[in-house]
């Protein structure tokens, strides 16, 4: 039987509802129950593929291709189920196929309306392609009180009431703030959104309240009476030190006990969290530091390379180390020197981007590391990065580029249908749509036997996930390999190169797709743990 829990956010945003559903989801794991997570954000867009990270923080790819929000990510590292383009939905996508099903007169000329249509809308996906899990948790973007999340909040209130409080659980994610003025903290804003999740016809069953202290018994006994929810189901969810300590803490807190107890399940029954516990002891007490350049566009939002630097992370826990993260806005390489913001660092990361801007020092990144024999790791443009640097700088095609940035009398990087059909010229214009014209999700590439990374990967062929338009040009490939630059990783047909490296550095390496996103806790990237490993002997020369 699978049980619904539904999760809602209340007071303001960015108090981790993503975080908390994935280490419930965990938790529910860890007791023997087979979880998947699934995620409904109430704006407009189809999906968050063409959003601005700037905005919206990272674009997450699953492996069947969907552009996701970046919570997935977090689901994913923290249960290790794969999420799946039916994991994700938006309110844009809703609205987009009842009127698709309006416009092909599916509804009989029927009047098509929020109440029923667009809430049945909602209803299927969350009840779609679900194999047996015993949990599905949905977590509600946005904060209850928005005018967007009303129509999400309709439906999971009308699935409550037909699946029954034995299949159907609501949880709610509050704030309780300490005001430093009154020293006091204070638990009127919780009460207030449970009143307008009330006001929805939603009772919540389980409040997590986000405290920075520890919460007096006192004040949840008030929470628990004007909530209407029980004593021992307020669960204080207090801040901590780190990320993988959450499962732990709020377990102790009793939350996946008092989830089994909501579900009439066993409750009492001792958990193992010991490779959480591992983590946490092995983050806390480093063997040392390392210090990794990111030298990317979105600098200013780190939520815009949230698997990134979460990867970063796991490779340092593989390597028992700290990695120390060096923000660099790309651009300032235009105007100031690359050795003084390179020279004290053990490895250099050129990651994921789009567009022009900032590119130029991206190249200057990639050739600092290749001259001075620097880790550096590209991923996607930041491997496309690498080739035009090795285009223009060793093997003396002058002016080599992307055809992202326009014409160029060398395009080691473009569009595929630019070179695949012989003489003749193709391009996809950049008129069609933005939406889903990128090569994306999971695609198989094959090693070259011999190369560094066939044996940080001890395989032969691997499966990883893309998000790109353009892809390093073959017909380029002879002159690229003389200047010491290899093509380790194609795709199985050989048309499109997935990985370079050079043989004779202390490790460089790109890649065409996004290794961050398949990382977790405990299955560290290969490639992440060996960049942090070439990064700690790095740290030891300088
Ligand atoms: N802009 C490049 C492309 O579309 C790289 C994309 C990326 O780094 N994800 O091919």
């Amino acid at each position: 039987m699978t049980r619904f829990i539904f999760i809602t956010g209340g007071v303001v945003s960015s108090l981790g509802k993503g975080l908390c559903s994935a280490a419930l989801g965990a938790l529910l794991q860890a007791r023997g129950y087979t979880v998947r997570l699934r995620k409904l954000d109430p704006y407009l867009n189809v999906d968050p593929g063409t959003m601005s990270p700037y905005q919206h923080g990272e674009v997450y790819v699953t492996d069947d291709g969907a552009e996701t929000d970046l919570d997935l990510g977090h689901y994913e590292r923290y249960t290790g189920v794969a999420s799946r383009f039916t994991d994700s939905v938006t309110t844009g996508r809703i609205y987009s196929n009842v009127i698709a099903k309006e416009r092909r007169g599916d509804y009989l000329g029927g009047t098509v309306q929020v109440i029923p249509h667009v809430t049945d809308a909602i209803k299927e996906f969350i009840q779609a392609d679900i194999s047996g899990e015993d949990f599905i948790l949905c977590e509600i973007g946005g904060t209850v009180g928005d005018i967007e999340s009303l129509p999400f909040l309709e439906a999971i209130r009308q699935l409550g009431n037909e699946l029954g409080p034995e299949r159907s659980m609501f949880m709610h994610l509050t704030l309780v703030p300490y005001i430093s003025a009154a020293g006091e903290l204070k638990t009127k804003p919780t009460q207030h959104s449970v009143k307008e999740l009330l006001g929805l016809g939603i009772q919540p069953d389980v409040l997590m309240c986000r405290i920075d202290r520890p919460l007096p018994a006192s004040d949840r006994r008030k929470i628990a009476l004007f909530c209407n929810v029980r004593e021992e189901a307020v669960i204080p969810a207090m801040d901590v030190d780190t990320i993988y300590q959450v499962p732990v803490s709020y377990h102790e807190q009793g939350l996946d006990a008092q989830v089994c107890r909501h579900f009439k399940l066993p409750s009492e029954q001792e958990i193992d969290l010991s490779r959480w516990r591992d983590i946490v002891a092995r983050v806390r007490k480093p063997e040392g530091q390392v210090t990794i350049a990111i030298v990317g566009k979105y600098v200013q939002l780190k939520d815009a390379y949230k698997s990134l630097s979460e990867a970063l992370e796991h490779g340092g826990i593989a390597n028992n180390v700290q990695v120390k993260l060096d923000w660099i806005d790309s651009e300032i390489f235009e105007r100031e020197d690359v050795v003084l913001h390179l020279e004290h660092v053990h490895g250099i990361l050129v990651p994921g981007g789009f567009g022009e801007r900032g590119a130029e020092g991206k190249i200057k990144a990639a050739q600092f590391a290749r001259e001075r024999n620097v880790p550096y790791f590209g991923i996607c443009f930041g491997m496309q990065m690498a080739v035009i640097e090795a285009a223009r700088n060793i093997a003396g095609l002058h002016g080599a580029s992307t055809t992202e940035f326009g014409e160029t009398p060398h395009p080691v990087v473009g569009l595929m249908t630019e070179w695949v059909r012989g003489n003749e010229v193709q391009r996809r214009t950049h008129t069609s749509d933005k939406g889903g014209t990128m090569r994306l999700g999971a695609y198989p590439c094959v090693l070259a036997p011999g190369s560094r990374v066939s044996a940080i990967y001890d395989a032969p062929s691997i499966n990883e996930r893309h998000r790109h338009r353009y892809e390093v040009n073959i017909n380029y490939k002879e002159r690229l390999e003389k200047t010491g630059l290899k093509f380790c990783g194609m795709s199985p047909d050989g048309v499109l190169p997935e990985m370079i490296e050079y043989p004779d550095h202390s490790w460089f390496i790109g890649v065409q797709f996004h290794p961050e996103l398949k990382s977790k806790p405990f299955e560290p990237h290969p490639l992440f743990t060996s960049f942090i490993e070439a990064a700690v002997a790095q740290s030891r020369l300088v």
